[in-house]
């Protein structure tokens, strides 16, 4: 059985008092419908790591997570955060390779395969991200693209490693523009994506968490997750606010 997870990337967004309101609502929230079959990643900026960690407390299945990591040690890089400090401070999972920070920071695989292998170094759960822009998408060209992407910085993991690996394909062109992928489009990526880990690493692929980003919503997921390959979401504008969050992790 396949680990089901909702994750929540706030991006930069919340100021303090925010963040605690939000992580204390979801904490709530979760323990008093009993929500236990779901793995839940509360992904906040970094500053917010030792409040989201003490409000999550003891819940079994909230987790603290990183938007990114260095893809360095430690050291002289000012403004960097290490996988090995996110770890200090209570986290178990990170996003490495958003789009965004692709886009925005012109992150490399070179540079993401770095910071795939710090992640690991350190415990954490790496959630690596996939997906294509519109134009790739329009050519027709996204499976191979997409799988392109995975190559680049996954393939080099010893099976132990890659078992540990979750994949969240988030179209760009469904980031944040309200124009969500159709659940068929979305299992037709997964599946693809399966097949192409499973080309490499055979038959642990069957047991990789893939989790669709871009445009999830309480009134969409339901549909999203009931497709075959799709073990979960990445919510972004959603995951800011509390009910609307866990409606999404409630829609298996
Ligand atoms: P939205 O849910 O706001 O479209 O963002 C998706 C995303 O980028 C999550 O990482």
């Amino acid at each position: 059985m396949r680990k089901k997870i909702v994750a929540g990337n706030w991006k930069m967004n919340g100021t303090q008092e925010e963040g605690q309101k939000l992580t204390s609502e979801i904490v709530n929230m979760v323990k008093d419908e009993r929500v236990t079959d779901v793995t839940v990643v509360i992904n906040p900026p970094f500053v917010h790591a030792s409040n989201v960690k003490k409000l999550i407390g003891d819940t079994p299945n909230i987790f603290l997570g990183g938007q990114n990591c260095s893809d360095k040690e430690s050291g002289a890089y000012t403004g960097e955060t290490s996988a090995k400090i996110l770890a200090s401070f209570g986290a178990s999972y990170v996003i490495i390779g958003h789009s965004e920070r692709r886009e925005y920071f012109k992150e490399s695989n070179e540079e993401l395969t770095a910071k795939v292998q710090q992640a690991l170094a350190n415990g954490l759960v790496p959630i690596f991200c996939c997906g294509e822009p519109l134009e790739i998408r329009e050519a027709g060209t996204h499976e191979e693209y997409v799988k392109e992407q995975l190559t680049a910085s996954l393939f080099g993991l010893s099976e132990e490693d890659f078992a540990k690996i979750v994949v969240a394909y988030e179209p760009i062109w469904a980031i944040g523009t309200g124009k969500t992928a159709s659940s068929d489009q979305a299992q037709d990526m997964h599946a693809a994506i399966r097949t192409h880990l499973a080309s490499k690493y055979g038959k642990i692929a069957d047991e990789t968490s893939i989790l669709y980003g871009g445009s999830c919503k309480p009134d969409n997921a339901q549909e999203i997750f009931s497709k075959a390959d799709v073990d979960g979401g990445l919510i972004g504008g959603a995951s800011l606010k509390s009910r609307d969050f866990v409606d999404i992790i409630k829609s298996f």
